[in-house]
């Protein structure tokens, strides 16, 4: 990788990767706003299904 920015580690299902730059290089999780966000939000619906 040549670009300066920690680069999204999200995979696409047609196995592309995100070009995104991460929201938090420091961070255990790896990813851009956009798919923390998109993360968060399945999280939130397994769990929720999960706990009823
Ligand atoms: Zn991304």
């Amino acid at each position: 990788m040549t670009a300066k920015h920690t680069q999204c580690r999200y995979l696409r299902r047609n196995d592309q990767q995100c070009s995104a730059e991460v929201a938090d290089e420091s961070a255990e999780i790896l990813l851009c706003v956009k798919h923390l966000a998109r993360a968060m939000a399945l999280v939130k619906a397994a769990t929720g299904r999960n706990a009823r």
